[in-house]
C-alpha cells in the first residue's frame, strides 16, 4: 500500500464513527479519568483533524493518542466496528514520525533490534539486578531502589525478579516428545517476558506438549515479537523484529506454532499484517500465522484433558486483552479449567476488563494503570479463591503488584502451569516420573 491508499483507508475508518459514546461506557481509561478527551470517539475526532490538516501533530497531540491501553475494548463493543485501536497506533506512529521517540523508547527498541547484545544485556542485568531492585522478603518480587521515571519505574511498582537462568538456556534447542511415537513437532516462541522474567510457565508449556507426545522446537534466531516498539508507533522497529521471527519461524520445520503470551500470539497471528505491508516476508507470515494457536488452544485441540490429575484449588481466571480479543480466546482456558478434577473455578466480575498494564503504558502511567487495576483486584477478591489464572505475563506482572501491595493471599499462575500440574498430579498418583 502507498502512503495515498494508507491515507484512504485510515479516512475510511475515521469517518465510521458516528461519535454516538457508547466506546465511553467501556473504555477503562475514560472510567478511571472521567475525561472526554481519552475515549475513542475523541481520538478518533483527533485523527479527523490531523488528516484534514486542522491540528498538528505536537507532544499534546501525541500523548492524547499514547493515552490509550490498545484494550480494543472501544472495537468489541462499537456497532459501527470502528477499529478504534488501528487508528491510535496510526496516530502514534505519525507522531512518531513527526516528533520521535522519548529517549528511553528509543534505547529500549534500538536495543530490541541486536539480539545477542539484548541478551547479554539482560543477563548481565539480572545479575546486577540487587544494585538497583531491592527484593522483598516473602520472594514476590522486588522494587527499585530509586526513582527512575524515566525507565518507567516508580517507587512502589513491584517486578518480578529476573531470571539469571533464562528459558531459552535451560532447555536445549529440541526436546523429543515423552511418548514412544511422536505426533509432530511444535515449534514454541517463548517471547521476551517468558525467556527473561517467568521462565517457569514456559517450562510448563515444554512440558505438558512432551508428555502429549509433541517433539517441540524452540528457535534460538527468534527475538522480541515487536509488539512495544510497533504499539508505541515504532513500525520500522516492529517491521524489522518481525522479519526476523518470520525468517527464524521459516527456517525450522514445524507443525504447530504455539504461544503463551498474549501479546506474542495476537502479533504472530494478526497484528503482523499492518506491519508487514509491502514486505517480501508478507506471503510467509500468512502461512505461518494460520498455524499459531495460543497454548490453551493447543491443549483444548491436541492434548489429552482426561489424564489432568486432581487439583485441591480455587481459581478466578483473568482474560487478558490480547488473548480474548487479540486472539479470540476466552472459552478453551475456561474449559480446561473446569475439567480439572477437584479444581473449584469462580467467574469473576468483568473478567474481560483490562487489568491496567497496556504494556509501556503502566511504565508511563503508573499511578493510572494502578488506579484501573485497583477495580480487577476488588473483582479477584470479590471471588474468594485462592489463585488468578491468566495467559499473559504483563497482565500477571502488574497484578501480582497490586496483589502484593494489598497484602493480598491470592497468588498469580499461568493457564500453562496450572495444567501442567494437573499432569503432575495424575502421574504422581500413578506413581510414574514425570
Ligand atoms: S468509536 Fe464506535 S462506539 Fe465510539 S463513538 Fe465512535 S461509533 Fe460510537
Ligand atoms: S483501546 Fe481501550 S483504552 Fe483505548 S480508547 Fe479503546 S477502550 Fe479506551
Amino acid at each position: 500500500m502507498n502512503q495515498t491508499e494508507r491515507r484512504r483507508v485510515i479516512e475510511q475508518e475515521v469517518i465510521k464513527c458516528s461519535r454516538c459514546g457508547t466506546c465511553r461506557s467501556i473504555c477503562p481509561v475514560f472510567l478511571a479519568e472521567n475525561n472526554e478527551n481519552t475515549t475513542a470517539r475523541s481520538k478518533n475526532r483527533m485523527m479527523e483533524a490531523v488528516l484534514e490538516g486542522d491540528v498538528e501533530l505536537t507532544p499534546g497531540v501525541q500523548e492524547r493518542f499514547e493515552k490509550c491501553l490498545l484494550c480494543k475494548a472501544c472495537k468489541a463493543h462499537c456497532g459501527s466496528g470502528v477499529a478504534t485501536d488501528k487508528l491510535i497506533m496510526e496516530g502514534r506512529a505519525a507522531a512518531v514520525a513527526h516528533n520521535g521517540l522519548s529517549p528511553a523508547k528509543k534505547m529500549a527498541f534500538t536495543g530490541l533490534r541486536y539480539r545477542k547484545l539484548f541478551d547479554l544485556g539482560l543477563r548481565t542485568g539480572a545479575l546486577f539486578q540487587n544494585l538497583i531492585f531491592k527484593k522483598l522478603p516473602d520472594g514476590r518480587g522486588c522494587v527499585p531502589r530509586i526513582l527512575l521515571p524515566g525507565a518507567g519505574l516508580n517507587q512502589r511498582r513491584i517486578m518480578p525478579n529476573m531470571t539469571t537462568n533464562p528459558l531459552r538456556s535451560r532447555l536445549p534447542k529440541f526436546i523429543k516428545a515423552k511418548t514412544p511415537v511422536s505426533k509432530g513437532r511444535v515449534l514454541f516462541f517463548t517471547g521476551c517476558m517468558l525467556n527473561y522474567m517467568y521462565p517457569e510457565p514456559g517450562e510448563a508449556v515444554v512440558s505438558i506438549l512432551t508428555r502429549n507426545g509433541w517433539d517441540v522446537v524452540i528457535p534460538e534466531e527468534q527475538c522480541c515479537c515487536g509488539t512495544p516498539a510497533f504499539t508505541s508507533g515504532d513500525v520500522e522497529t516492529g517491521r524489522f523484529l518481525a522479519e526476523q521471527n518470520i525468517k527464524a519461524i521459516s527456517a525450522e520445520k514445524h507443525d504447530h506454532i504455539v504461544t503463551a503470551c498474549a501479546s506474542c500470539g495476537a502479533a504472530l497471528k494478526h497484528e503482523y499484517k499492518h506491519i508487514l505491508d509491502n514486505s517480501s516476508l508478507l506471503s510467509t507470515w500468512q502461512e505461518i500465522s494460520t498455524k499459531v494457536l495460543d497454548i490453551s488452544q493447543f491443549v483444548l485441540k491436541y492434548c489429552d484433558l482426561s489424564k489432568l490429575g486432581k487439583l485441591p484449588f480455587k481459581v478466578t481466571y483473568h482474560d487478558p486483552c490480547h488473548l480474548v480479543r487479540g486472539m479470540n480466546v476466552s472459552s478453551e482456558p475456561r474449559e480446561i479449567l473446569k475439567s480439572i478434577p477437584g479444581l473449584k473455578f469462580v467467574e469473576m466480575k468483568d473478567a474481560n476488563r483490562c487489568c491496567g498494564a497496556g504494556g509501556s503504558f503502566s511504565a508511563v502511567y503508573y499511578e493510572l494503570s494502578r488506579k484501573i487495576n485497583d477495580k480487577k483486584l476488588d473483582n479477584v477478591e470479590d471471588t474468594g479463591m485462592d489463585y488468578l489464572v491468566t495467559g499473559c505475563s504483563s497482565c500477571r506482572m502488574h497484578i501480582t503488584d497490586g496483589l502484593t501491595q494489598r497484602n493480598s493471599s491470592v497468588k498469580v499462575l499461568h493457564t500453562a502451569e496450572v495444567i501442567n500440574m494437573a499432569y503432575d498430579a495424575a502421574s504422581r498418583k500413578e506413581g510414574k516420573a514425570c
